[in-house]
């Protein structure tokens, strides 16, 4: 919903916090997911993700979450889909030249970078964000997360 993502962007401060938590909660319980089943977990959570997301974020469901690197904007609301930074054709007000009702979603990062740390100089994060891995559209990110970490914990412990 539009204007609850924005809402989102205000707060990005306690959006970004809420999030960490609970992927902190969903690596804790990482080997309940193991138990149960990767491909099971994965629909569950990607139907919690798609409602809880979707709602707060109008998240597209584009599998490899960045939020946390774009101030609390997802990118992919961008009509052109664009993960590192705005286009060329951003009006004189701010809005989106392909659908002008739509503040920028870069723009949008930016004001959610600089309430994350006003010190900030540079959205995403200091990183070049990959572009969307279409086979995994649809999928959980918060799933590849908890892997992710998970065997970061794995090879860090055998190195
Ligand atoms: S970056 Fe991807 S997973 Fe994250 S909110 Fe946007 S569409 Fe959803």
């Amino acid at each position: 919903m539009y204007s609850l993502r924005r809402v989102m962007v205000s707060n990005a401060k306690a959006a970004s916090n809420l999030y960490h938590a609970l992927e902190a909660i969903l690596v804790f319980l990482n080997p309940v997911w193991k138990f149960v089943g990767l491909e099971r977990i994965d629909k569950a959570f990607s139907f919690i993700e798609r409602n809880i997301k979707g709602l707060l974020f109008d998240c597209q469901m584009c599998g490899y979450c960045v939020l946390d690197k774009t101030g609390m904007s997802c990118p992919m609301n961008c009509p052109k889909q664009i993960r590192n930074g705005p286009c060329g054709g951003v009006r004189d007000d701010g809005n989106c030249e392909v659908k002008p009702e739509m503040r920028c979603v870069w723009l949008e990062a930016w004001r959610g970078a600089k309430k994350l740390d006003p010190n900030t100089t540079v959205v995403p994060d200091l990183e070049i964000l990959s572009p969307v891995d279409q086979l995994r559209k649809g999928h959980s990110s918060w799933l590849i997360k908890v892997q992710e970490i998970q065997s970061s914990k794995v090879s860090v412990s055998h190195d």
